[in-house]
């Protein structure tokens, strides 16, 4: 008898590497490797990695140092390593990591059945690292299906033109390419055929989608022929980029009754200083009027954001117009980081003065401040009628289910199986950091939502 092979994931970093990690997972299966709960049981392990920030860079060579013993005691155990670090890093992780077995870049995920064939057969170790043109992306992007989710990412667009200078994604993700509208339709509604209720429409500039190809729809056009398929009931999109929110796009938000009630605008600085040298393409004025409309067509939206605190240069002054900034937008939620220099960005050739304690007392003032905010956007929901779209069973335990609010807001209630994938009138009766505890309601519609 065949004794199945088990492989174990690992996903660092954005929704890009989910839906990547997607992809690997479909390639893993077709070669007959079945998931593995814990590395110890595996007979492959792979990290698909991130490296966004130092931090996030070194925790795979802190993972890889940990999987070393594994591989000592058990030598036909397979280690590769896929993702952003994997583009960046290339041979070098091959040269410094001597127990390594294969290393494959964001544009070659479909050439992972070929390098672990050529470990498993010829014990040879190999990498695929090469960018691919425009067409050969188009050709290689996944035809996704939904298998049991009632929520899914579908990518629209890969890879970014913007550089701004803090960030790598344009040296290891490639130029950015919009996907033929015809086939996201597609695939969109072959996932609603399959049960998916809720779909976010993913890129690293979404909204960007289909500048400068001809005869393309706009973003705003493709999402309105998202909202026209049947069975989906929600639509996200992610990540926005500020220049490219366009008012045709913000008025979505008034005619498309399937959009959710929350946008992610990453701001990234409050000081038009700043945003000039981070080359984000929009002021702070810019910035707040977007806000301002986006309200106005849609009252009860609320945003998030991504804020980079410290960056080179960035006095107190400065960093008062972040602060400032952040209050006057009132977000429900901020993910703020200390500024991180990443190799071949332009942010590393700036003059940097700021101390690594002037940094951390920063994202500390900014973290009290949002957190202040955030709890009294949590207290709203509190005793209030939710519209919850119910994804599954919960982790919390026997008879729980989890779904989310419109806001993206986790919810956990108990009540029957046979409610995933149906939206449901939620009583939010605890409202804690991270997620809503509530009551399914019988008799009411929700009151928000
Ligand atoms: S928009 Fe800027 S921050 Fe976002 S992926 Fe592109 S270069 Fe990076």
């Amino acid at each position: 008898m065949i004794m199945p092979k088990h492989f174990f994931l690992e996903t660092f970093g954005c929704q890009m590497n989910v839906v990547d990690s997607e992809q690997i997972v479909d390639l893993l299966r077709g070669m007959d490797y079945a998931p593995a709960d814990r590395p110890e049981d595996a007979d492959l392990i792979l990290l698909n990695t991130c490296a966004i920030r130092d931090k996030a860079e070194r925790k795979v060579y802190g993972h890889l140092g940990r999987y070393k013993p594994l591989k000592a005691v058990r030598p036909g155990l397979i280690l590769g390593v896929g993702g952003c670090v994997a583009q960046q890093q290339g041979e070098k992780l091959l040269k410094d990591i001597p127990y390594l077995d294969l290393v494959f870049g964001t544009h070659n995920i479909h050439r992972l059945p070929d390098l672990l064939r050529d470990v498993e057969i010829r014990h040879r170790r190999g990498h695929a690292l090469e960018f691919h043109d425009r067409e050969t992306r188009l050709r290689l992007f996944p035809q996704r299906s939904g298998g049991e989710a009632v929520t899914r990412f579908v990518t629209v667009t890969q890879g970014c033109d913007n550089f701004c200078s803090y960030c790598v994604v344009p040296l290891v993700r490639g130029r950015e390419i919009s996907r033929p509208s015809g086939e996201i339709l597609d695939e969109i509604r072959q996932l609603a055929a399959s049960g998916v209720r809720e779909v976010t429409l993913i890129g690293q500039n979404v909204n960007s989608y289909g500048v400068g190809v001809p005869g393309e729809l706009s973003f705003a056009r493709l999402l309105a022929e998202v909202e026209g398929i049947d069975d989906i009931v929600r639509i996200r999109f992610t990540t926005s980029h500020p220049k490219d929110l366009s008012d045709e796009l913000i008025d979505c938000f008034g005619s498309l009754k399937k959009l959710c009630n929350h946008i992610h605008l990453p701001v990234q600085s409050g000081s038009d200083r700043i945003l000039r040298l981070m080359n984000r393409g929009y002021t702070r004025e810019q910035y707040l009027d977007r806000v301002r409309r986006l309200r106005r067509v849609r009252p009860e939206i609320r945003l998030s954001s991504d804020i980079i605190v410290g960056f080179p240069g960035e006095s107190e002054e400065d960093f008062a117009d972040t602060l400032s900034l952040t209050e006057e937008v009132n977000y429900v939620d901020i993910y703020s980081f200390i500024y991180s220099p990443r190799s071949g960005t332009a942010a590393v050739k700036l003059e940097d003065s700021l101390t690594a304690g002037e940094r951390q007392a920063r994202f500390d003032r900014l973290l009290k401040i949002q957190e202040d905010i955030s709890r009294q956007w949590r207290e709203r929901d509190a005793g209030a009628i939710l519209e919850v779209l119910v994804e599954g069973e919960s982790r919390q335990g026997q008879g729980q289910l989890f779904g989310r609010t419109t806001w993206n807001r986790i919810v956990n209630f108990a009540g029957p199986r046979d409610l995933i994938g149906s939206l449901v009138p939620v009583h939010i009766t605890q409202v804690y950091r991270n997620s809503h505890l509530g009551c399914l309601v019988t008799d009411q519609a929700p009151s928000h939502g």
